[in-house]
């Protein structure tokens, strides 16, 4: 793909840290008097005809989602990029902050221009410390330009952009959590409605929006919308960002068109190269997407409808692939630890059905799994649905349902080890040692 097609990621390499750099590559040419004669109605207009959706995960219409947030309340609105990246094979925000941070400062302009705002906050991973680093220089020199501040390009448009460090916690990746966490309350997620957009930071309307999402603006505002949207596919227009990792002979990152066939991002010599082994399966938007299996890879398409079909998500574009030398009981077990560990605890069902989830697997791994381990696994899942407030319980609820279904015999494989598995599985209240 050109470098010039490249929506988000056409800087890399180029060192475009600085303003001046930034700028001999075309930056901030959108951060003009033009773009404060359009009307608030007309950029996101412009946003919603290119059809861009949010990178976060859900894919939600950006342009769709700004248009709910409610003007005139008497409050601020605020903007706040979620960068607090932290699904297992996810590094793409990462990425993006610490090589192009001027793009998102340009990219919140336009957003903060789009929805009246005079606030936006960038609440990033707390262990980012080189992109925190990169961004907060970024911000100095556009302050020192005039990009922010009072009166940007002697207009009444007044702007300021914080970085806010996060602690370290993943459901702080979580729309409301993040919020809490930035009001400075405990990071759980809060019951909607009402939504962010309505009531968000301090009871005032928020947009919560992807760094990915924003970074993809100033390239919509600089080419014709045609050029936006003749990339990608019928509903889902544009370039996506990948991260791929695991068993392929060149991971890293890749922006390529949505609907690219994954094969061809596994395997051509312009992404991965190829993979390493015999595939057993790909996990195809982080650790929270339930896996593909080889024959299901062959026709999938990088985007969102085609994973809905498959039963799966394209979540956040991180890509991971495994090939058969991994077990999958040893790759759900890690996942048991994390969301469990990961669980704010509010929710009865989450707080203990994870836990209880990992210690199963925990002792499945010891050679203790018991006959109607599987089934005792996608009853734990089946719990989760529609019973806690936010879905990092379904998060390891569709892996604990799908491995347990696609791998199976793996999981077999290690309830054999037991001399006693066809012993039933003593109850907790009866013999809590076991694998408490
Ligand atoms: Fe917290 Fe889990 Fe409930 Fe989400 S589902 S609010 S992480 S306890």
């Amino acid at each position: 793909m050109q470098d010039s097609m490249k929506v988000c990621t056409g800087n890399f390499g180029k060192h475009a840290q600085s303003i001046d750099a930034y700028k001999k590559l075309g930056g901030y040419s959108t951060i003009s008097k033009s773009l404060f004669e359009m009307s608030q109605f007309e950029v996101i207009d412009r946003v919603q005809r290119a059809g861009l959706r949010g990178r976060g995960g859900a894919g939600f219409p950006t342009g769709m989602k700004w248009s709910f947030v409610p003007r005139n309340t008497g409050k601020p609105v605020y903007i706040v990029v979620n960068a607090d990246e932290g699904e297992g094979g996810t590094y793409k925000d990462h990425f993006l902050l610490l090589e192009d941070p001027h793009r998102l400062i340009e990219g919140l302009i336009i957003a903060g221009w789009a929805l009246g705002a005079r606030t936006a906050y960038i609440y990033a991973r707390g262990e980012f410390l080189p992109c925190i680093e990169s961004v907060n220089k970024a911000l100095n020199e556009a302050y020192a330009a005039g990009y922010l501040g009072e009166n940007i390009m002697g207009t009444k448009f007044c702007f300021d952009i914080f970085v806010h460090r996060g602690a370290g916690a993943y459901i702080c990746g979580e729309e409301t959590a993040l919020i809490n966490s930035l009001e400075g309350q405990k990071g759980q997620p809060r019951l909607k409605p009402p939504f962010p957009a309505v009531a968000g930071a301090w009871a005032s309307p928020t947009c919560v929006n992807n760094v990915e999402t924003i970074m993809s603006l100033p390239w919509i505002f600089s080419h014709p919308v045609e050029e936006y949207t003749k990339m990608g596919t019928p509903r889902a227009h544009g370039t996506k960002v990948f991260c791929v990792s695991g068993d392929v002979k060149r991971p890293g990152l890749y922006e390529a068109p949505l609907g690219t066939p994954l094969m061809e991002m596994l395997t051509s010599e312009e992404y991965c190269q190829g993979i390493i082994g015999n595939l057993k399966g790909v996990i195809p938007g982080g650790s929270s997407c339930p896996p593909l299996l080889p024959e299901e890879c062959q026709d999938a398409t990088l985007d969102y409808e085609c994973m809905a079909s498959l039963k799966t998500m394209f979540g956040s574009g991180a890509i991971i692939v495994f090939n058969d030398t991994h077990n999958a009981v040893d790759i759900l077990d890690v996942l048991g630890h994390f969301y469990s560990h990961e669980s704010c605890g509010q929710c009865t069902p989450c707080r203990e059905g994870t836990g209880f989830a990992k210690r199963v697997l925990d002792s499945i791994m010891r050679g203790e799994g018991h006959d109607g381990d599987i089934e005792l696994l996608q009853g734990i899942s089946a719990g989760f649905g529609g019973t806690t407030i936010c879905p990092l319980s379904i998060s390891l609820g569709g892996p604990l349902n799908v491995y347990t279904r696609k791998y199976r015999a793996d999981f077999e494989e290690y309830i054999a080890k037991n001399p006693n598995h066809a012993e039933p599985r003593l109850r907790p209240t009866v013999r809590l040692g076991a694998y408490w």
